[in-house]
């Protein structure tokens, strides 16, 4: 079977796939989106690096903006930036650049992203990439990262994983984690007061302390 383009997802759903199945699922299958400073702050930093742009930099060439596609991975995507450091008798070599707010974040897959980037870019242009970079806005900091087997593994993984999801079309119950605290959706989702109840129903009775016994109208209301 031939997959149609409606199967390719976006490079940067495998973060959010990574940082909790159910964001993912909120953001790609209900289509529920909430920003929060975080998800704010990275869009504007986002704009100088989306910028497309075609310059000489001091190590080479550098090109914002460009697309980013995967037959085999069923993904798609933009680069920020990618560079092409010269290389003595040989063609360019391509150096795929993340631009990332703040400084690094606990949760962020970053470079499981960048990494899908890169295999993105190997699959387009035909040569290895061996590594790129996450250069972080607050900190000016850039971070080296190399495309190890088990950096390649993990992205693989993670791009099966995301299209099983979206293919099944189901959102996944919330489960309390760390990763709640610095989520936009937190509002949305609810996951300490939906994991103490079985059903929506129960949410229901919840909010309105109700309780199934004492109430038949409403248990059918909302079963
Ligand atoms: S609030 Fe927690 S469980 Fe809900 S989507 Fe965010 S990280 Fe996932």
């Amino acid at each position: 079977m031939n997959p149609s383009d409606d199967d390719y997802q976006p490079i940067s759903a495998l973060n959010d796939l990574l940082y909790c199945e159910r964001r993912c699922a909120l953001h790609r299958i209900e289509n529920v989106w909430v920003d929060n400073v975080h998800t704010v702050s990275g869009t504007f930093s986002h704009e100088r690096a989306d910028r497309p742009v075609d310059w000489k930099c001091d190590t080479g060439r550098e090109v914002h903006g460009i697309w980013l596609k995967s037959d085999r991975l069923r993904l798609v995507g933009k680069a920020d930036v990618v560079e092409f450091h010269p290389v003595e008798g040989g063609p360019d070599q391509p150096f795929p650049v993340e631009y990332k707010r703040g400084k690094r974040r606990k949760w962020d897959n970053d470079d499981v992203q960048l990494c899908a980037q890169a295999i993105c870019l190997e699959e387009m242009l035909g040569i290895p990439i061996p590594r790129g970079a996450i250069y972080h806005i607050k900190t000016k900091r850039r971070r080296d990262v190399e495309f190890t087997p088990t950096l390649r593994n993990k992205t693989e993984t993670a791009a099966r994983r995301l299209h099983e999801l979206i293919d099944a079309g189901v959102t996944p119950p919330p489960i309390p984690k760390p990763q709640c605290d610095g989520c936009s959706l937190v509002e949305v989702c609810l996951p300490k007061v939906l994991v103490k109840t079985n059903t929506v129903a129960d949410y229901v009775r919840s909010l309105w302390k109700v309780s199934p016994e004492t109430d038949k109208d409403l248990n059918e209301e909302i079963e």
